[in-house]
């Protein structure tokens, strides 16, 4: 496909391939029918949530490249919902058609330590940090970072999946041996962060280079998993010349990195008031779930528009709000009230058609808004507490 002809908007009526089918894509799959495209969707799963959305589900490994690129080639552009699709699943699939975020912006983001490294050479603030490859390292690493500090697998990590915080040498050369799987892989050893508190910046940059970040948020986690989003950060948490740093941080990360499309920056605040990022995210981002109701175009329409060469859309707040994570735990006592929490004014349901409530696993969000961010926290956390049994 010639350069010209990639660079042409794609507009309603074509088909947007979608890499992953979790909500995240389902998020996206919706905005893209509201708009009048249709949608395809490649994952290992059926009757995912995507694939309850989308026209066409098909049914294969991410690294199977025939069938990707088979799946490109029945699609106007590629995009993902999830990270961990290979960078070379990536490559196979923009023989046929635009990738969009490329595989370079995969490439830096799935693993950890690159992400670190680049961040750090193009002088963006990170946590400190070493590599571990090897039982070598270990000790060099333990000098430089010090203790405590938090032992990550280089590759496939989320959610705190697969780290551990350790405080002595020895539980750092037991949570080595598990996480590296007796050394097989890599490891990255980050210096604990006693933040004041987690912050993120949801940014889009279009084919034109234009970029827009949406407003900074405030994110509450538990158990490693976020719990509460609050939109926009309160100004006890989150300065204005902090917010500031953060919104310019984030375009300018994702200008840095050449991303088309969204991208999530995770920044740790410090007890100082410094701003240093956690991770990237390079999709749309579990605390951008409350633009779909805050603001005139949510992530995924963003997204949407980014992926397909159109305007971005306005990213002001209509009002103040917050998002619930919606976690499995919640069926324990049976189904969730939901009659009980859409009796609050400006609560919004979304559920993601996931058949199994596991503990931990994400089955949908509230979102409440207010008028004052910190009034919509309250709504949501209220709302959630209705809908146990
Ligand atoms: P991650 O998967 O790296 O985003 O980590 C999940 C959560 O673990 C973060 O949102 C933090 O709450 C916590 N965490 C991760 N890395 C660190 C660190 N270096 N210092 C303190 N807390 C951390």
């Amino acid at each position: 496909m010639s350069a010209s002809a990639r660079n042409k908007p794609i507009l309603p009526g074509a088909t947007i391939g979608i890499l992953g089918s979790g909500q995240l894509g389902r998020m996206l799959a919706i905005a893209a029918r509201q708009m009048g495209y249709r949608v395809h969707t490649l994952s290992p799963e059926s009757g995912s949530p995507t694939g309850q959305i989308a026209e066409r589900e098909v049914v294969a490994a991410y690294d199977d490249l025939d069938a990707v690129r088979d799946f490109a080639r029945g699609v106007d552009v590629v995009t993902f919902e999830f990270e961990n699709v290979s960078h070379t699943a990536a490559e196979a699939a923009s023989e046929y058609a635009p990738v969009r975020p490329g595989g370079n912006v995969l490439h830096i983001t799935q693993n950890r330590l690159r992400e670190k490294l680049f961040l750090r050479d193009k002088g963006f603030p990170v946590t400190p940090f070493a590599p571990i490859t090897n039982t070598a390292e270990l000790e060099d690493a333990l000098l430089s970072v010090g203790l405590p500090a938090v032992l990550k697998t280089a590759g496939f990590g989320y959610d705190g999946k697969g780290q551990r915080i350790v405080r002595t040498p020895e539980a750092l050369r037991e949570a080595w041996t598990e996480l590296s799987g007796e050394g097989t892989a890599s490891c990255i050893l980050e210096g604990f962060v006693s933040f004041s508190c987690e912050a993120s910046v949801v940014a889009v940059r279009g084919v034109d280079g234009e970029v827009k970040a949406f407003p900074v948020v405030r994110n509450d986690h538990a158990h490693h998993i976020l719990d509460i989003t609050t939109a926009p950060a309160p100004e006890t948490d989150v300065s204005l010349a902090l917010a500031t740093e953060a919104r310019e941080t984030a375009q300018s990360v994702l200008e840095t990195i050449d991303v088309v499309g969204v991208l999530c920056v995770e920044y740790f605040i410090t007890a100082d008031g410094r701003l240093l990022i956690n991770e990237l995210a390079p999709r749309p981002h579990n605390s951008g779930h409350w633009t779909i109701e805050g603001t005139p175009a949510s992530q995924f329409e963003q997204q949407l528009r980014a992926v397909c060469g159109l305007p971005l859309g306005e990213i002001s707040l209509r009002r103040p709000a917050a998002m619930a994570n919606l976690l499995g735990d919640l069926w324990e006592g049976g189904e969730p009230d939901w009659a009980a929490a859409l009796t609050l004014p400006d609560v919004h349901l979304h559920l993601y058609g996931k058949k199994e409530p596991r503990p931990g696993r994400k089955m949908g969000h509230l979102t409440a808004l207010a008028d004052s961010a910190e009034e919509a926290a309250a709504l949501a956390r209220s709302a959630r507490s209705l809908l146990a049994r």
